[in-house]
């Protein structure tokens, strides 16, 4: 048996595989088999040497990726000897099912998403009569967050006084209101239980002694709050197996340390560190151009990686006079592959922010290729989605204010913000939202016919309650959709709406609701409770519903492709001010990270890798002119097909120019628009302004050029050197320096007074 599982491994992942030592490091590029490594470490631990199932415990930084490592785990070890494999959240929740009491919440605890945590924050702002001027709702979310991140508690924060004391004192408020209403957001999860293990000794203990084997994949993206639980975790017993690459650390804005996985060592004296060399996934082509990306950052541990593979082919570059042109030339070279027997599943396309995804829509669409996109509104956060799972939440978490305050009067029976107020101002007293109702009307606070409606919402409440232990899930749901006047009022709308859209509109809510009818009956033939429903829903992120079997293309951003391989793979945007994100400014560590974010891209790709940049993108209405990419000028020349100098393409569209002095490039004001456009494919998608008329950029759209004519991407020729491509240009006049890639001895910068070159 042994056999099968270690043939499959060269050199180094069997030593991984085999290591008994407490502490196991494996720091290794892309594509070099960690996570197969870790996988099949599980494996024989269970198979091998009869380690328990239940005393392994692996964390992944998706749910996607842990279903993954299930599936092959089941291939190697059959179903009833699964471990526990699961994020570092869903492992919280776990925990925290059985021992949050001890921090003086209860059981049945209801998970805040996103958008609850905004309304609860907006909430508490209006009360304290902070205006979104002064404190927009999603600053202070960001700063409660990032405190969560780096494991501080209010009273932390205090203690450590490096923060505006107001914002800590609004946090504390926010904690407050979380506990009241028995609810957690994500952070918290993390949070209270590390809080959790450092005041109950006894409990700590406990896990410590459970878990024989803990075992983290993507280790360079862990948080300091996430590092903590895993120190937490490791008893004197219990061996600890890390893995990950710090070229691929792309989570630090969101308080991910690498100085987690490159200071392990010290933390854990005696670590065994274990390289991986050998890429199993990419053309050698690929992976040297990925590898000549990263390499330009400079605070960076070199490292070997090669591969066997072939070189396949180069890697194919495409300009684009806009993003229209960008988005049709991606879905007519789709159409090709399909066309030349490659199938949709094995393509993906890759962007930098959400909102560009819209016109690569569009396109698919327009050729009829199905496509599945991973980073728009989550399927769990549309609205009528929520407003269903409002009710079961309700009906299992009483105390659950923000569930109660969105249903209260959903669809509308015309209950009021005057009246709902009342019932707030009684919530701590009465010990939640729906017990104060029935004492806002045991008190008589309100008016014979708001009275009256409130008594109406309550005693359907109760109905819906004696449903809940009666029924099964999907019966239960489908009742409280109906008995509620939910469906019926869509269903209205969907016949009688003014405008088509507004008819479709309401005909697509239906249809959601329909597939999470559909959802919830797989969830019930499973045997589980609407308590494991409602968890499972709020740690989903829609890269879950991700079925690798079904035929249609996938759009993501980058960030969301870690860990992730396919076949065929598109990157777009490579843009200067887009891809390095203007956020990134002019360099530094953001930009360290953005390039990591292009390795991270390009490494995906197994057999062929195609790069576009638009010469001008529509941002919210306005034109905005953008350079290629930095990145692309970092790839050896020889590697790519397609590569044009960029001043011979002519503009294709004339546009006036109301400001020629506003210069060629006008990325200070597209930095300004794409910053609001968010990184994460996990956050809520704001509906951008309505587009503006006026046109801000010049006609101009070429590269810049220096005062000599030269420009990037020209070809030149050196005395010495031969033929080159000009890379980069710096200074002006007698210190003006350019960077110049030549065949045949790589990138050289020269004085370029004294550089002698000539047209190429
Ligand atoms: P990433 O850094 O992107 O997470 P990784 O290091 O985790 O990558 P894996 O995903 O484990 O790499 O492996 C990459 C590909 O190489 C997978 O398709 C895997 O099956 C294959 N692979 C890994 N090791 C071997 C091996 N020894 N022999 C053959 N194929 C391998
Ligand atoms: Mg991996």
């Amino acid at each position: 048996m042994i056999g099968d599982l270690l043939t499959s491994l060269n050199e180094p992942q069997r030593q991984a595989v085999l290591y008994e030592g407490p502490a196991l490091l494996l720091l290794a590029g892309a594509g070099s088999g960690k996570t197969r490594a870790l996988t099949h470490r599980v494996a024989h631990l269970i198979r091998e040497r009869a380690v328990p199932p239940w005393r392994i415990m692996a964390v992944t930084f998706t749910n996607k990726a842990a279903a993954e490592m299930r599936e092959r785990l089941e291939l190697l070890l059959g179903r009833d000897k699964l471990p526990w494999v699961a994020t570092f959240h869903a492992t919280c929740v776990r925990i925290l099912r059985q021992e949050i009491e001890h921090l003086g919440y209860t059981r049945d605890f209801t998970i805040y998403d996103d958008q609850d945590q905004l309304r609860q924050l907006r909430d508490l702002l209006k009360e304290r009569k902070i205006t979104e001027k002064e404190l927009k709702p999603r600053a202070l979310a960001a700063f409660i967050d990032n405190a969560k991140n780096r494991g501080l508690t209010p009273r932390a924060c205090l203690q450590q006084g490096a923060d505006d004391p107001a914002l800590i004192e609004l946090y504390r408020l926010y904690q407050q209101r979380l506990k009241q209403g028995n609810a957690l957001d994500f952070g918290d999860l993390l949070l209270l239980t590390v809080q959790l293990f450092e005041e109950v000794a006894a409990v700590r203990s406990r896990w410590q002694e459970r878990f024989a084997h803990l075992l983290i994949d993507e280790f360079q993206d862990t948080n300091r709050v996430q590092y903590r639980l895993m120190q937490l975790l490791t008893g004197p017993q219990t061996h600890l197996c890390v893995v990950g690459d710090d070229d691929q650390s792309i989570y630090r804005w969101r308080g991910a340390e690498v100085t987690n996985i490159l200071g392990f060592d010290r933390d854990y004296a005696g670590t065994r560190i274990i390289r991986l060399e050998q890429n199993y996934r990419s053309t050698r082509t690929i992976l040297e151009a990925a590898t000549a990306v990263v390499e330009k950052n400079s605070d960076r541990r070199a490292k070997t990686l090669w591969t066997d593979n072939p070189a396949g082919e180069v890697i194919h570059l495409e300009t684009l006079a806009d993003d229209l042109d960008e988005a049709r030339f991606i879905a007519t070279e789709i159409g090709r592959l399909q066309r030349q027997g490659e199938a949709l599943r094995d393509i993906a396309v890759f962007y930098r922010t959400n909102a560009q995804s819209r016109v690569l829509e569009e396109a698919l669409r327009g050729r009829r290729i199905p496509y599945a996109m991973f980073g728009g509104v989550k399927f769990y956060a549309r609205q009528e989605i929520k407003d269903a799972l409002c009710y079961l939440r309700t009906l299992v978490n009483p105390a659950d204010a923000m569930a109660a305050r969105r249903i209260i009067n959903t669809p509308a029976r015309g209950i009021g913000a005057a009246t709902i107020e009342r019932i707030v101002q009684l919530e701590s007293e009465a010990g939640g939202f729906m017990a104060a109702c029935r004492l806002v009307l045991e008190r008589k606070h309100l008016g014979t016919a708001a009275a009256q409606r409130v008594r109406g919402f309550v005693e359907l409440m109760e109905d819906f309650g004696q449903r809940l232990v009666r029924l099964p899930l999907p019966q239960l749901m489908a009742d409280i959709l109906q008995d509620s006047g939910y469906t019926p009022l869509l269903q209205e709308e969907a016949q009688q709406a003014l405008t088509a859209d507004g008819r479709q509109e309401a005909k697509g809510r239906l249809d959601n609701l329909e597939q999470l009818l559909t959802g919830m009956e797989e969830h019930t033939s499973q045997g589980r409770s609407v308590q494991d429903y409602l968890e499972q829903v709020a740690l989903m992120t829609d890269l879950d519903q991700h079925d690798p079997a079904i035929e249609r293309v996938t759009l993501m951003t980058l960030h969301s492709a870690k860990g992730l391989e396919y076949p065929l793979v598109f990157i777009t945007g490579l843009e200067e001010g887009l891809f390095p994100h203007s956020r990134s400014g002019s360099g530094g560590a953001d930009l360290d990270e953005e390039r990591r974010l292009c390795y991270v891209g390009m490494t995906r790709a197994m057999r062929k890798l195609y790069l576009s940049h638009a010469r001008r993108r529509r941002v919210y209405g306005t034109w905005q002119f953008n350079a290629p990419s930095r990145f692309l000028a970092d790839i050896p020349p020889a590697l790519l097909s397609g590569y044009r100098e960029p001043s011979i393409v002519p503009p294709t569209t004339t546009v006036t120019a109301p400001n020629p002095q506003s210069g060629v490039h006008n990325l200070a004001g597209l930095a300004d628009l794409v910053a609001t456009d968010e990184m994460d494919q996990s956050a809520e998608v704001q509906a951008p302004p309505p587009p503006t008329r006026s046109v801000s950029a010049t006609t101009a759209a070429d590269p810049p050029t220096d005062g000599g004519g030269l420009r990037l991407g020209a070809r030149v020729r050196h005395l010495k050197f031969g033929p080159g491509v000009v890379r980069r240009l710096e200074g002006s006049g007698d210190q003006q320096k350019v960077t110049v890639y030549f065949n045949s001895v790589g990138t050289k910068k020269l004085l370029l007074k004294f550089a002698g070159l000539m047209p190429g």
